[in-house]
């Protein structure tokens, strides 16, 4: 048999119109913040999230903070993030002056816990940020009950879960607004890129008046706020709308590397995946296993298995009451827990599934490795 190639974890796959429209972009000179691409981006994902607005700006993390400042949070706020989720989450809230207060997860999906969100609801809190974490919904309902209770703004950090819905309804269609991202990694990319939507028209020419320098739109060079310059590119934007026409190919693609997983990974002890609640339509951005027992250490070697049969994987996000700027002595035991056991498999468009069956013979010889003691490392 042929050596199988390095399998990465993620990879883009541009075979659509993204060639034609950027040469497009090159041939026409409009390759900065204007143009037809743009206006097309815009217009067909707020459709795709089933909402009246759609801004694009030139990455994820810059869509949370511009969306944060837009909604008027600041110093003193308090912002409700889970414990588990990608740093980006909990800085645009720092980036505001505010606090980012931390929830632990719930052990079937990961995602924000809504029982254990009323307790850490202050006089203080303004916002609840959940994150649909590697592609699965945050259970919505109780959330936006407990936020309309309280009078919280929703905003949703959707940056790894263009297409998924809870109870029937695409995610972004439910907070305030909602922030997507286009990293190279992500469902869809424009290599770096991100977006906020949301059906408040106020709220969207807010959000159009911060990104681009706070320039009043009547009046040039008169700048009624401190804005940021968080433009996408039209070549950006062009390579956006390609991937976005080819959306329901991608996501069926992904949708079978998920099933192909499923199947496979069903007969291996030691190991569950990370699926799909009833109420939930997932979209498989990183397929995520856990282990049973053990912890970061049987993971970690499970990892360098993996790696030494040339197939990539992740460990889940590490919490972020662990990392340096957000420490806390509290215990989140389930987000500790299955940080510590969690790995994300190779999960993207153009997988085989050769790719997927390889990857799971692997990861099973790993892990019936651990009936024998492990080695100290
Ligand atoms: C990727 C990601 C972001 C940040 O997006 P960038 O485009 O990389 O800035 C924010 N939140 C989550 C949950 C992400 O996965």
């Amino acid at each position: 048999m042929p050596p199988r190639p390095f399998l990465p974890v993620a990879a883009p796959n541009l075979a659509g119109n993204e060639r034609a429209y950027v040469l497009e972009c090159l041939d026409s000179t409009w390759i900065s913040s204007t143009g037809r691409f743009l206006d097309a981006f815009e217009a067909a994902f707020a459709r795709f999230c089933g909402v009246s607005h759609a801004v694009a700006v030139n990455n994820g993390t810059a869509a949370l903070h511009l969306a944060l400042t837009a909604l008027g949070i600041g110093p003193g706020d308090e912002v409700i993030v889970p414990d588990l989720t990608y740093i980006a989450s909990a800085n645009a809230v720092t980036y505001c002056g505010a606090k980012p207060v931390f929830v632990d997860c719930e052990p079937a999906t990961l995602n924000l816990d809504p029982d254990r969100l009323a307790e850490r609801i202050t006089s203080r809190t303004k916002a609840i940020l959940p994150v649909h974490l590697y592609g699965h919904p945050a259970n919505m309902d109780p959330i936006l009950d407990l936020a309309r209770h309280h009078g919280l703004i929703v905003v949703e950090d959707a940056a790894e879960a263009h297409g998924a819905t809870c109870r029937g309804r695409p995610v972004g269609s439910f907070g305030t607004c909602a922030t997507f991202s286009f990293y190279g990694n992500k469902i869809i990319t424009t290599g770096e890129g991100g977006m906020v939507v949301t059906d408040d028209a106020a709220l969207a020419a807010r959000l159009r008046l911060y990104r681009g320098q706070g320039v009043d739109p009547q009046r040039r060079y008169i700048h009624p706020v401190v804005g940021f310059n968080y433009r996408m590119t039209n070549v950006a934007a062009a390579i956006g709308l390609a991937q976005l026409e080819r959306i329901d190919a991608i996501l069926a693609a992904r949708r079978q590397v998920a099933a192909w997983y499923a199947e496979r990974l069903a007969g291996i002890n030691g190991v569950r995946l990370l699926g799909a609640e009833p109420w939930a339509v997932p979209v498989p951005w990183l397929v995520t296993v856990l282990l049973t027992e053990g912890g970061a250490r049987e993971r970690d070697a499970v990892m360098a298995a993996l790696l030494a049969e040339g197939i990539d994987s992740r460990p889940v996000f590490y919490p972020m009451h662990k990392q340096p700027p957000y420490r806390e002595d509290t215990c989140y035991p389930v987000a500790e827990i299955w940080s510590a056991r969690g790995l994300n498999l190779p999960t993207f468009e153009s997988l085989t599934e050769a790719d997927v069956a390889a990857t799971c013979a692997s990861l099973w010889r790993a892990v019936a490795g651990f009936e024998a003691p492990l080695e100290a490392p």
